[in-house]
């Protein structure tokens, strides 16, 4: 039978054949591969070969044929791209190849100089350097060489410690020499071709068995691979052996050399062949996205090479329980390690289309195999995660792609890379970022020759060639390995983590091969325990129970005389601040205002809109600010959503809100407002008001190109203060500024930040608000302590300072204590001039992250010096009285690192969105996190990660909410008001 009919008969009888690296491997239903088919297949194993690699059958790939070495001899593809490497950073050792071998016994030095003698004659690659001619460069054989080799230095002498340091410090020379590819011209008898050895005695012993010696061999990646190490130990042994009792090599002659395959490959591999093959590459990496994995550190512009690895071990039940996974799904081990490696990747990234590298021996043809050369080829394996599919299904789709992927093997990668014209961004390894491998032989070596062990020595790792390998190898029934890690990404913290949430989905899948794969449960117990119980832990207090109001009365009874509102020359005390409060409520009441009704604020900044908003709340009332600043539409909406039928105003601001039946008052006619109330109005009024009552409506920008108000209780203000008063000690010394407009929250956190304490309210007016340099003026004379800003602004005023300080004898008069940064993204660098000149401490500057619907502010963190030089924006730790989860699309918790959304809980949550219950429950929802008791979360929509020390960085949004000078805008609203106009479609 032909290999063709062989074949055909397999599809027949749905038997799948397939290569995985050098073996052929069958899947059948059982009893279907009988072993007579199975004979003829492995009796043919060259022709199904190059069946399964795409050849066509009966158009078997050109044999490969010794080439003259009279002419220019073509460099491999793959030497290709490494020459190409070697040209753009000459004298790295980023592609050297150290092993390390140790030699226990009686050791005959002469003789394992013949040996490396010999082998140095039959492998042409070991002799091969570049030149270049006409600017392409060629393969230069040497002719054959002797070998020089002799105890390079003798450690015997020293203490056991000593001989260890001595060793590794060799062992890190020697890995770090970089190789001259254009050598080897000049002297006959340097040993710095392109490999190179050295001896080193270890001890020397009266007992010869007992001699140990430690052989460095080092030969550059461009004359050698993985297996070419196996091929190199091999013959030493049978070399050395044969040598020592006086005997001629053993070894067959080479068939071809290095030089003739590359030609092969330059004349098979092109064309339709070619052509053909790269068709299959094309379609399925087209459009592959980098994979972006979260790091440690701020990616390098351009790759480093910098590495290290971190090992683990599976138990040999685990072990056990894969392999018999693979044999009832039919699966290899290579597909269900990778598919669960996916499954990793694919949960820190959050990305969907995964592709992982893998290296291959890609050594099909026997004549290929006892060479040393470089044959290695890696095959980017890419799969679709989307839509959480079970991992049954992952895995029969990896089967697939891999099996598709051994089939179109030897086309290089560097042509793969070249042709796919991949966008070349110099931070990523091209095409895969990640590999993966399954090694088949242990990593480690041990030959037993008579009187002499050899054994490959595990050196320590400095370098990697991707962010992340995770390599693993059967040895003694356990899965083995570890991940090589390139350590300017990521620190060893981490990939442990990684190895542990590995392991858990290993567990995941041998308990159940059905589980989705997004609900697998990466963290171990102690890990959610962390971030459940150790960074949530919730302190309320039972005196929160009060109102602003009530609060503020309090204070004002203390503070009478003091200071309480400063704007544009006009002072009021606290007492005269209360009075006029109380007889605003009054009138309201009169106006038939009752507890929990809603009443808009319309007012330009003064101490009326002070006045307004404290003489509604002891109305019992709820007030709704409205900027006369802000749009009219928008007010109008909120009059209307709000279902506003009383407004609290200033003549000359009403003319253009549509009217309907609603009642204004006007602040700026007092006397209207007074004239008619008793004396007695004066009083406080102690209306049954309940800390749960409603105390302000705040609009905020909607996706759906509406405005929506969220409601918000006493309480949640109240308590704002008390749970963060362990970071300051605001008090009736401090002077704040009112510098946002009373529309948007961060003005809660001014105006009671000042007026809970006894302290002074500066309201700025409107045009300093726009002018740094005046503002900064404000700063000087009012004494400013307390100053809270949008980065934006504070970036303003930051150069304000500076050029206030550049002037000679600037009395250095800011009495600043905090500067509170809240509202968008801090990016800290715009701190390190200000920081250069203030330093840290007078005064500290805190960044807050915050949503209206969370009353203000939900996390605190102090800058320090730490934070100025990371790139990152860390927001750090919740309130005390709130919980913070960061959570994936499963609303489970993330491993720390990794991106999620912010989820809030606690003290600070709304109530909801006034009149849009289903906006509420889209937003709040009612959750128990991970098997903890339910509570009430708000969902953000913000995008962030812990670190490990349980700061929270922030990364952004997950929507197109975006943030003008702190001003919360949804696109979704700007986009509704564009296509609403005639003639935009
Ligand atoms: P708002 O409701 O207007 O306070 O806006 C809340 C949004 O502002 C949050 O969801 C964040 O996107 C953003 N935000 C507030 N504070 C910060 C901060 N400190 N760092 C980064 N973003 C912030
Ligand atoms: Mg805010």
């Amino acid at each position: 039978m032909t290999v063709f009919e062989l074949i055909s008969k397999l599809g027949a009888s749905g038997i799948k054949l397939w290569l995985e690296g050098e073996q052929l491997r069958f899947k059948a239903p059982k009893g279907m591969l009988t072993q007579d088919l199975r004979d003829q297949l492995v009796a043919k194993k060259p022709e199904v070969i190059a069946f399964l690699q795409g050849t066509k059958v009966g158009e078997e790939s050109l044999p490969i044929k010794p080439v003259a070495r009279d002419t220019p001899l073509e460099l491999s593809f793959s030497q290709q791209r490494l020459w190409f490497l070697d040209q753009l950073e000459p004298g790295t050792a980023s592609y050297n190849i150290p092993v390390a071998l140790r030699l226990t016994g009686h050791l005959n030095v002469e003789v394992l100089r013949q040996v490396f003698e010999e082998i140095v004659h039959r492998h042409e690659a070991i002799r091969t350097t570049f030149i270049v001619k006409d600017e392409k460069a060629y393969q230069v054989v040497q002719e054959p060489y002797p070998w020089h080799l002799s105890i390079f230095r003798d450690l015997s002498e020293l203490s056991q410690q000593d001989r260890d340091r001595a060793l590794i410090e060799l062992a890190n020379n020697e890995a770090s020499r970089s190789f001259d590819l254009t050598d080897g011209t000049q002297s006959r008898y340097r040993r710095t071709r392109l490999m190179r050895t050295r001896l080193v005695r270890l001890t020397a012993h009266d007992d010869p068995s007992q001699e140990e010696h430690v052989l460095f061999v080092t030969m550059h990646h461009i004359i050698s691979d993985g297996w070419s190490i196996g091929v190199l130990i091999n013959e030493v042994a049978t070399l050395y052996a044969a040598f020592i009792e006086n005997k001629p090599s053993p070894l067959a002659p080479l068939a071809v050399q290095y030089a003739d395959y590359a030609k092969w490959q330059r004349d098979w591999l092109s064309g339709a062949v070619l052509d053909h093959k790269m068709d299959y590459w094309r379609e399925q990496l087209h459009g592959v996205a980098v994979l972006e994995l979260p790091t440690d550190f701020m990616r390098p512009p351009v790759q480093t090479y910098n590495g290290t690895s971190l090992d683990f071990t599976l138990s040999a039940e685990l072990t056990a329980q894969l392999n018999q996974l693979c044999l009832t799904q039919g699966v290899t081990l290579f597909m269900l390690l990778l598919s669960a490696f996916k499954v990793l990747l694919h949960r820190y990234s959050g990305q969907t289309d995964i592709c992982v590298g893998t290296p291959i021996a890609n050594r099909g043809r026997s004549e290929l195999e006892p060479l040393i050369g470089f044959f290695a080829n890696t095959l980017a394996l890419r799969t679709d995660l989307s839509g959480n599919p079970n991992f049954v299904d992952l895995l029969s789709a990896v089967q697939d792609v891999t099996l598709a992927a051994y089939s179109h093997q030897d086309v290089p990668f560097e042509r793969l890379v070249e042709e796919l014209g991949v966008d070349r961004n110099m931070s990523y390894a091209p095409l895969c970022q990640v590999v993966f491998v399954l090694q088949n032989a242990p990593a480690d070596y041990k030959v037993d020759l008579a009187g002499l062990q050899v054994e490959k020595v595990v050196l320590p790792n400095s370098s990697a060639k991707f962010d992340l390998s995770l390599s693993l190898t059967e040895i003694d029934n356990k899965l083995v390995g570890g991940i090589e890690y390139n350590t300017d990404l990521y620190c060893a913290e981490t990939i442990a983590c990684y190895l542990r949430h590995y392991e858990n989905i290993l567990q995941a899948v041998v308990a159940d091969i059905n589980v989705p794969i997004c609900h697998v449960d990466l963290l171990d117990h102690a890990e959610k325990q962390q971030q459940l119980v150790d960074w949530n832990r919730v302190q309320s207090d039972a005196f929160c129970k009060s109102t602003i109001h009530h609060e503020f009365e309090k204070v004002a009874e203390r503070y009478a005389e003091k200071t309480a509102l400063v704007f544009a020359g006009q002072r009021l005390n606290y007492k005269e601040l209360n009075l006029r409060a109380n007889q605003l409520a009054h009138h309201l009441i009169e106006k038939g205002v009752k507890i929990g009704d809603i009443v808009g604020l319309n007012v330009n900044r003064s101490i009326d809109m002070i006045v307004g908003i404290l003489g509604i709340l002891k109305a019992g009332a709820v007030y709704v600010p409205l900027d006369p600043s802000s749009p009219l539409d928008r007010i109008n909406y909120i009059l209307e959503d709000a279902n506003i039928s009383l407004l609290v105003t200033q003549r000359g601001l009403t003319s253009q809100l549509v009217s309907e039946s609603r009642q204004l008052i006007y602040l700026d006619e007092w006397q209207a407002i007074t004239g008619k109330l008793p004396t007695t109005a004066i009083d406080n009024l102690n209306l049954p008001v309940t800390d749960e009552d409603l105390a302000y409506i705040i609009y905020t920008s909607g996706t759906t190109g509406r405005p929506k108000g969220v409601l918000l209780p006493h309480r949640n203000v109240i308590r704002l203060f008390s749970a963060t008063k362990e970071w300051f000690d605001f008090n009736e010394h401090d002077v704040w500024t009112m510098f946002h407009s009373f529309a948007f929250d961060f003005s809660v956190w001014e105006m009671w930040g000042a007026l809970l304490h006894g302290g002074r309210l500066v309201i700025v007016p409107h045009e300093l608000t726009r002018s740094p340099q005046e503002f900064y003026q404000l700063l000087l004379t009012e004494n400013v302590t307390v100053l809270n800003q949008t980065p934006s602004a504070f970036g303003q005023l930051v150069l304000a300072d500076e050029s206030y300080m550049a002037v000679p004898d600037a009395a250095d008069a800011l009495s600043l204590r905090y500067v509170i940064f809240g509202g968008e993204l801090l990016d800290f660098s715009i701190l390190e001039r200000w920081c250069d000149r203030r330093g840290l401490d007078q005064p500290q500057l805190i960044n807050m992250y915050g949503i209206t619907e969370t009353t203000v502010h939900t996390t605190y963190h102090r800058i320090g010096l730490d934070d100025l030089k990371d790139g990152s924006s860390i927001i750090g730790r919740k309130i005390p009285d709130l919980t913070l989860y960061i959570l994936d699309a499963q609303l489970q918790l993330l491993p720390l690192g990794v991106a999620g959304e912010i989820y809030i809980g606690g003290a600070g949550v709304a109530q909801g969105y006034l009149n849009n219950s289903e906006l509420t429950n889209q937003r709040f929802i009612y959750h128990s996190v991970m098997g903890s008791p339910k509570q009430r979360l708000y969902r953000s929509g913000d995008l962030a990660r812990y670190l490990p020390n349980g700061n929270v960085e922030y990364l952004g949004r997950i929507d197109d909410q975006v943030k003008i000078r702190g001003f919360r805008v949804e696109l979704g609203e700007i986009e509704a008001v564009i296509s609403d106009y005639k003639g935009v479609q």
